[in-house]
């Protein structure tokens, strides 16, 4: 039986259309199908929204902690149970990530554990929504009114995703930033999108993607203005996204919706099939609230009588990719040794990394994939 992947991407014949029309056009780089992705995405969180398209969400995430004036010697508050790269953006900007333990049950930061970490140097909360489930946004924006804190959510999981009805990406925070990496819940391949709500930041943040050129080459080469005029105003990077990637996203976007419902109802099938074993199933959103699915990760309990790496060592035996998100930051060197951080600095993430397993779950699996996996579990279980 041929391997099943832990994650594949879901791109048809209209994206591929798309890219085609973008390499007979001739706009390879950022134009007309970057700011219509641009225009579309807005659209779709709503609100008023603005999104700037760059290259991968780890730029987006820069961009957005450099707007929002995040500078050496600061400090900023995020989860130890995300990938580095939250993190690494922090540190690129000279400030220092301080991180909190994770709610045992969710995944996401705890936010009755934010207010102790904070200090004179605390600029701004990094929130994660976990697989796709939102974070508890009440709790940790009334703590960053309090304390006059800056939120930059890392919304990579969070597409599409609600947290008191309202999608992630409009709510008060000063910016989300999604992900269109290749595993991510829609993608273009690499790609990111910043989402605000404040024309500064926007502009900030769509200057500083480009160089530090006061207008992109969009408008450079469409305006009245002499076409090789352009001015510099900082030294800013190159995170552009390119027409060819916002081809991608133009299409990927319109189905987001309807793969979400997919992710949604298959996380349901794993969750029946699973009842009763001896596993912890994946906490669910609220009433009301969207779960975006993008990671479907279970918890082993001791009695299932099987390590996590053995289990899945097991499921590769049978020819399923699983994986683990996240092996949690103070557990890497960088940021262990750095920060002199310890595993009992954090029980949760630490317990939590140590019985997860992401199992596959995405469109492009059939139900007789998803039969596989699910008998799969249930034959190492068992034993
Ligand atoms: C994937 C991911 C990122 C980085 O996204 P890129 O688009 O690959 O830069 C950031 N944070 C989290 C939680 C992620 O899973």
């Amino acid at each position: 039986m041929s391997f099943l992947p832990f994650a594949l991407p879901d791109i048809c014949e209209d994206e591929i259309n798309e890219v085609l029309d973008s390499l007979r056009s001739g706009w390879l780089t950022t134009g007309p199908k970057t700011k219509r992705f641009e225009e579309d995405f807005a659209a779709f969180i709503g609100n008023n929204s603005e999104a700037i398209a760059v290259n991968s969400a780890t730029a987006g995430l820069h961009l957005a902690l450099e707007a929002v004036g995040i500078t050496a010697g600061d400090e900023v508050i995020t989860t130890p149970y995300t990938f580095t790269a939250t993190a690494e953006v922090i540190r690129y900007l000279g400030a220092d990530p301080v991180l909190v333990d994770i709610d045992a049950a969710t995944f996401n930061i705890d936010p009755s554990k934010i207010e102790a970490a904070i200090t004179s140097r605390t600029k701004a909360i990094v929130p994660v929504h976990f697989a796709g489930l939102s974070c508890d946004m009440q709790a940790i924006f009334s703590i960053a009114r309090k304390h006059n804190l800056k939120v930059v959510e890392d919304a990579a999981h969070a597409l599409p995703t609600t947290c008191n009805g309202k999608l992630i990406g409009a709510l008060e925070s000063d910016a989300a930033v999604f992900s269109f990496y290749a595993t991510k819940t829609i993608t273009t391949g690499e790609g990111g999108m910043v989402v605000t709500h404040s024309p500064e930041l926007a502009k900030r943040c769509r200057i500083m993607r480009l160089h530090g050129i006061s207008r992109d080459a969009f408008d450079r080469y469409t305006s009245i203005k002499p076409a090789w005029h352009y001015e510099v105003v900082a030294p800013g990077f190159k995170y552009n996204m390119t027409d060819i990637a916002a081809s991608l996203g133009i299409h990927q976007l319109k189905k987001a919706k309807a793969f979400q419902q997919k992710r949604s109802q298959m996380a349901a099938t794993y969750d029946s099939a699973f009842y009763g074993l001896p596993l912890t199933l994946p906490p669910h959103a609220p009433d009301n609230d969207t779960h975006a699915w993008h990671l479907y990760v279970i918890r082993l309990h001791d009695k299932a009588g099987i390590s996590r790496d053995s289990f899945i060592g097991a499921m590769a035996e049978k020819g399923i990719g699983c994986s683990v998100h996240f092996i949690p930051l103070h557990l890497h060197p960088y940021w262990r040794d750095l920060y002199g951080l310890k595993p009992e600095d954090f029980p949760n993430a630490q317990s939590g990394f140590e019985q997860a397993v992401s199992l596959p779950l995405y469109t492009k699996m059939s139900e007789e994939d998803q039969q596989r996996v699910i008998q799969a579990v249930k034959e190492i279980l068992a034993c």
